[in-house]
């Protein structure tokens, strides 16, 4: 206990070289699960074979330091050849196995690069981080003027997690509602949700809001994160009557976000879900005829302007998270600004969280803003010293740090992606598991895209007493969802970024540096309910320098053919002059344009042809939608909406436990028998799924994951139903593999990609569903074709290109 006081005092008071110990053991850690043996060869290679080789400079002090190193870590190893043994010389000890920290890092590894884990060496990644270590340590190691006897390894930590406090943001607002400091914390939790929707600081605005909304038809409302936009605004206007008069519809930019508060306004109702309030998301409508209140995706509603081109059964449009400017989000401005001129009923609400809120007000015709004032305490911010080798470590090792060292109070963590989120879940929990009551419980609950509804619900329960919860979240918590209780945000400064190429087509989902502003608005999540600490494992230099102000807006940065084709079907040809508040670059509309003139969705004058027409009934992309709308020539619809679905759910229908992964790859190969390519791979295990009359055993004996295989039946169901909308029968042709080939060559639209150096040997020619770019580029979902194909199903385009 009285370590714990000491070192928590350090950190406060920004002492590090308490912190640094902290990291050494990390460090000791990852060095013995694995480095002692291989360096131990290594010196016996120097000390005993290479007796007469001469090394270089360098070479020596490298040497000499390795070896320095492994002294080190054999002085707390009991039994050289028992690395299992070895005991931690302090507490905290978050391991047990050596064996167990090496599949951590394998896991680690495949979270960098999962096509490549069995190709490359385990350990590479680390090996890099030491390389980078023993790199900056070298320098150190010669400059004479340091003298380091006590501390022989410390140098190797110059940059270990250290941070430096270096600014507060300052709350906007330091008094506490009178009411609400004589609530004790576990009244509140008794309390009715009825309350506690009074305790929001929206509540206070809740008349002059309405009022406002009264007066004007359209209306921009700014409000910190967990002010109550989301989950009151809908519902104040149920109680107005507004829903009298037609559906409240609420966008999100995010699916997780829009099912979360519908479940939670529906609890505060008292009604049940998909009832009076409900959600509608891509492939799953959770409304009925009584749904008065609508939480929907932005790219949903946009949908829906398809069959209600004047979104008649709306008396209300809320576009919520304005700021996150997603791409359906920018279309939804044009449109709902468009149509909000002929129908004056209609009310407008643009909700945003951050304070740029002019701009929105000036692109529709000077609507007036409501600020909301939030309640937002002071935070502390914190920056790394040096730059950090490896963010997923220092986030570890940061959680680690803030629960061992800092009074009560939840952390949250931003990460990049479902990977990484497990990657550190089992981590932590490894890293925990076995140390009993030597340090507080701490609960891990991740929250990304495609965790399970259930596991969703968890971020929210209160965190029992004595206990910590640490959220490891997607960008999904920097503003869609609050979690009360956090006091402590961890940002390692990254997130995916789509961005797009439009010369050569290519989109990419690369990890990259957050803006200014997000970095901000992920502090301030810990500022909610009280004083908070921002841990930035990146230096001050980095945010100054190295972070853009603002995230560039989605429609600068993606491929557009989808909402080209979405325009169009709406009846809007003059894109070009369509009112975007940022218009994307004219290259990217011009390749959309492109595209769907390849895919004949579109015909020389750029205007929409029936396939066009039809390919917009389906929510896919033009891509998938084309190869289904194709399948009505080649006869093989039931087979190309089982394809199609199957690519619907992504990623996930695969998966290799790390102690079967032979067993997983075996019962993989088996649907590819005959070399058929994978899509007609994902066809078979469709199909042999559906002839298990679904079974989960079985899904369970061929490596294959349930709950993708149920969401792609769910697809398929849904696409079987637009077939019929666009008059395509179903038919099958299961023995026809080349027909069922040409439709989805049919889905691939005049974007090539030359492959210099393939790993593996390629076909002359393949289509290929994804392109990622990770260490590499990677092809997904690769199926061979004949090239005189392509001049057979789009003479139109091949031959203009010769
Ligand atoms: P805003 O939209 O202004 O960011 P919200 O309306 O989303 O604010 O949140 C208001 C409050 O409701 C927050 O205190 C949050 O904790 C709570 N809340 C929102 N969604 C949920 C949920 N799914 N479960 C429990 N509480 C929630
Ligand atoms: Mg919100």
């Amino acid at each position: 206990q009285e370590e714990i006081t000491r070192r928590s005092q350090a950190m406060d008071k920004n002492d590090t070289s308490d912190l640094r110990k902290f990291s050494r053991q990390a460090y000791l850690q990852k060095r013995r699960d694995k480095k002692i043996d291989e360096i131990r060869d290594e010196i016996l290679d120097h000390e005993y074979i290479f007796q007469d080789v001469k090394l270089t400079e360098a070479e020596e002090k490298e040497f000499r330091y390795k070896k320095k190193i492994y002294d080190l870590v054999k002085e707390h190893v009991e039994s050289a050849d028992d690395v299992a043994e070895y005991k931690m010389p302090e507490a905290y000890d978050m391991g047990d196995s050596v064996n167990q920290e090496k599949r951590f890092s394998v896991a680690m590894q495949r979270y960098k690069d999962p096509e490549a884990r069995d190709k490359m060496n385990p350990f590479a990644e680390q090996e890099a981080w030491e390389e980078h270590q023993i790199g900056k340590s070298k320098l150190q190691f010669g400059s004479k003027d340091r003298k380091r006897s006590s501390d022989d390894y410390q140098y190797v930590f110059e940059d270990g997690i250290d941070f430096v406090k270096s600014s507060v943001i300052e709350g906007t607002q330091h008094e506490e509602d009178s009411d609400q400091e004589d609530i004790d914390e576990k009244d509140m939790l008794k309390r009715e949700l009825q309350d506690e929707r009074k305790t929001l600081p929206i509540y206070k605005f809740r008349d002059e809001l309405l009022k406002a909304v009264e007066e004007y038809q359209v209306i921009v409302i700014v409000g910190e994160t967990g002010s109550g936009k989301t989950t009151q605004i809908p519902q104040y206007l149920h109680e107005a009557g507004y829903t009298a008069k037609g559906k409240v519809a609420c966008t999100q930019p995010r699916r997780v976000a829009a099912m979360s508060v519908a479940a939670r306004v529906s609890q505060e109702m008292g009604v049940k879900l998909g009832h009076e309030v409900g959600y509608s998301i891509r492939f799953e409508d959770c409304t009925s005829e009584k749904t008065l209140i609508k939480y929907m995706t932005d790219g949903m509603l946009l949908r829906e302007f398809l069959g209600e081109p004047d979104l008649a059964s709306y008396s209300v449009v809320m576009v919520d998270e304005a700021h996150e400017r997603t791409l359906s989000t920018d279309i939804l401005f044009g449109l709902v600004k468009d149509i909000s001129r002929f129908r004056p009923d209609l009310k407008l609400l643009i909700s945003s969280a951050t304070l740029d809120a002019e701009k929105f007000s000036d692109y529709f015709d000077s609507a007036p803003i409501f600020k909301i004032p939030g309640r937002r305490y002071p935070v502390e911010v914190h920056y790394t010293k040096a730059p950090e080798a490896d963010y997923i470590d220092a986030a570890i090792v940061t959680v680690l740090q803030i629960h061992v060292t800092q009074p009560p109070g939840d952390i949250l963590v931003f990460l990049t992606g479902q990977e990484e989120i497990e990657t550190i879940d089992e981590i932590l929990k490894h890293r925990t598991r076995g140390l009993g009551t030597k340090i507080a419980e701490l609960l891990i609950c991740p929250i990304y895209a495609n965790l399970p509804t259930e596991l969703q619900a968890k971020i929210f329960e209160p965190t029992p007493e004595g206990a910590r919860k640490v959220v490891l979240a997607t960008n999904i918590a920097e503003t869609s969802l609050t979690i009360d209780g956090i006091k402590y945000v961890v940002d390692p400064g990254f997130c995916k970024i789509k961005s797009y190429n439009p010369r050569t087509g290519m989109e990419s989902l690369l990890i990259n540096p957050i803006s200014k502003a997000s970095a901000n608005q992920r502090a301030g999540r810990s500022g909610r309910t009280g004083p908070g600490k921002c841990f930035r494992l990146y230096t001050s230099y980095n945010y100054m320098h190295d972070l853009e102000d603002n995230t560039v807006p989605e429609i600068q940065r993606t491929n557009l053919a989808n909402v080209v084709l979405t325009l169009k079907s709406l009846g809007i040809h003059d894109l070009v002059n369509f009112d975007f508040m940022d218009p994307p670059p004219s290259e990217a509309l011009l390749k959309a344009l492109e595209q769907l003139f390849a895919l004949s969705a579109l015909n020389s004058r750029g205007e929409l042809t029936k396939t066009g027409r039809r390919m917009a009934e389906f929510p896919l992309d033009p891509m998938l939608s084309k190869m289904i709308v194709a399948s009505e020539k080649y006869k093989c619809s039931d087979e190309v909406i089982s394809i199609a679905s199957m690519l619907s759910v992504g990623n996930s229908i695969f998966y290799r436990p790390k102690d079967k992964q032979v067993h997983a790859d075996n019962a993989r190969l088996n649907f590819h028998t005959g070399n058929v390519g994978d899509h007609i791979a994902l066809l078979n295990v469709y199909n042999t799924w559906k002839e298990t009359d679904y079974s989960t055993q079985w899904c369970y004996e061929n490596y294959i994951q349930v709950r993708s295989m149920k969401r792609a039946r769910d697809i398929r169901d849904q696409l079987e139903g637009l077939l019929e909308r666009v008059e395509i029968e179903i038919s099958s042709n299961a023995s026809d593999l080349d027909a069922i080939k040409k439709a989805i060559t049919s889905g691939k639209n005049g974007s090539y990609r030359t492959v210099k150096n393939p790993q593996t040997v390629l076909p002359r020619w393949v289509i290929y569903h994804e392109l990622v770019l990770t260490t590499k580029e990677y092809m997904r979902q690769v199926t061979e074709l004949k090239p005189d194909w392509l001049v057979e199903i789009a003479p139109h385009y091949y031959q203009l290109k010769d």
